[in-house]
């Protein structure tokens, strides 16, 4: 084996720290809102440094305003196939939200942070991927196997043209491992994630003169007591898989301290926000219609049908109620214990001096496409609080140390899957 690089991948970080700053306030500045999606101007930032550093790559936009980059390279041996996947999209921002301090597309920097949409969830994670792959392109001799960089669109919404579409095009992207910067806390690895499963309900009565209650049932009070019977589906029980109930109990301080006080109990169980209501045309008029969108959070050890059998026993009672999925996507997880995770905890316990601990995150993720197909995929990111908030940011020192980490732990990982 070839000399161990480690030295030289932290002094390039050091010695160059200013200009990756500076790529990361580039590409916030770069606005890919979604909705509506369209991405183009922030991926043309992530090619243009890919262009300047001589690094091919492939565009793959099977949506022309979503491309995808993939970039892929070979070490000097056989070995591993580590995958580095983030989004370039981000959530919209309210234009009618004054408590913005700055503005949402400056990547301003104040006291240490920077201020965008997208400086949480995630550009600066997906900025650790691509510097990740270009500082170990540089040292190619001195791992083994191969790295691919995937920088994808479509992310915030679940959407079909990013990661899911590359998952069934595009083999290259599968590997043997995923490494991912989506917001987890620096205190935190994601080994797996609950997931969602969305629901509209439609109600519908007669509807009257709003002072002649007697005549009709209202639509409105209807979805009311809907949404407040439909909790009784929060306090299902779930057995847990194999050494899963071990790792998740012992992750309660570290949840709720990235997470915040009270995420730890919303782990293992059911949890349901009405995300929206809409009934009723004007004061004085009962309600015939009620639409009403119900938002699951399924965690891992349950599934959909399980889920499902107990909202419809609910919905028995509410024959003016009909029910329609809109969206779902099953919990997923990978091994709480696995290589990759104890290579970050060695990591950063030498960068930092504390482990991350492995947690389940409470929210989705690109991650879960390849825990589907069995390839571990682990999320360490910065803290997620201000995650599609107002004044949204990252502590500049969080950012370096989450680039620190992805680029020694992703060399580790090819060094010692090296065959010799
Ligand atoms: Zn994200």
């Amino acid at each position: 084996m070839t000399t161990d690089q480690t030295g030289q991948l932290k002094q390039w970080i050091d010695e160059e720290r200013d200009q990756m700053i500076g790529f990361l306030r580039k590409f916030l500045q770069a606005r890919s809102p979604n909705p509506p999606g369209d991405t183009r101007d922030a991926a043309a930032v992530v090619t243009g440094l890919l262009d300047r550093l001589n690094l091919p790559y492939r565009i793959v936009s099977p949506n022309a305003v979503m491309p995808n980059i993939i970039s892929s390279c070979e070490g000097g041996k056989a070995g591993k196939h580590l995958v580095l996947n983030g989004h370039i999209d981000v959530f919209p921002v309210d234009e009618t939200d004054s408590r913005w301090t700055a503005d949402p597309w400056s990547g301003d920097i104040r006291d240490g942070k920077i201020y965008a949409r997208g400086a949480c969830d995630m550009k600066p994670g997906t900025t650790a991927s691509i510097f990740t792959y270009a500082l170990l392109n540089r040292i190619r001799d001195d791992w083994g196997g191969k790295l691919t960089l995937t920088c994808v669109s479509d992310e915030e919404t679940f959407g079909p043209w990013g990661a899911r579409y590359l998952m069934d095009h595009e083999p290259e992207v599968l590997g043997d491992c995923v490494l991912n910067g989506e917001p987890s806390s620096p205190l935190t690895v994601r080994f797996g994630e609950k997931g969602p499963l969305w629901l509209a309900v439609t109600i519908q009565t007669r509807g009257a003169h709003g002072a002649y209650v007697h005549s009709t049932e209202s639509a409105t009070k209807i979805a009311a007591r809907l949404a407040l019977a439909l909790e009784s589906v929060c306090d299902m029980d779930f057995p847990l898989p194999d050494n899963l109930g071990r790792a998740i109990e012992a992750s309660r301080a570290a949840v709720d301290k990235a997470m915040g006080a009270g995420a730890y109990e919303s782990v293992s169980r059911v949890t349901l926000n009405v995300g929206r209501i809409d009934g009723g045309l004007k004061v004085n008029m009962i309600p015939g219609q009620c639409r009403m969108e119900i938002d699951f959070r399924v965690p891992v050890g349950a599934t959909r049908e399980m889920i499902m059998e107990r909202v419809n026993e609910v919905m028995a009672d509410f024959p003016e109620a009909t029910l329609e999925e809109i969206g779902h996507a099953p919990p997923a997880y990978s091994d709480p214990y696995g290589e990759m995770v104890t290579i970050l905890q060695d990591t950063v316990e030498e960068l930092r001096g504390f482990r991350p601990t492995p947690i389940i995150s409470l929210g989705g993720t690109d991650a879960r496409l390849w825990r589907y197909r069995n390839i571990p995929a682990y999320v360490y990111g910065p803290d997620p609080h201000s995650m599609g908030s107002y004044d949204e940011h990252v502590v500049l020192e969080d950012f370096i140390h989450i680039l620190r980490s992805h680029t020694l732990a992703a060399y580790r990982y090819l060094r010692q899957n090296t065959q010799d």
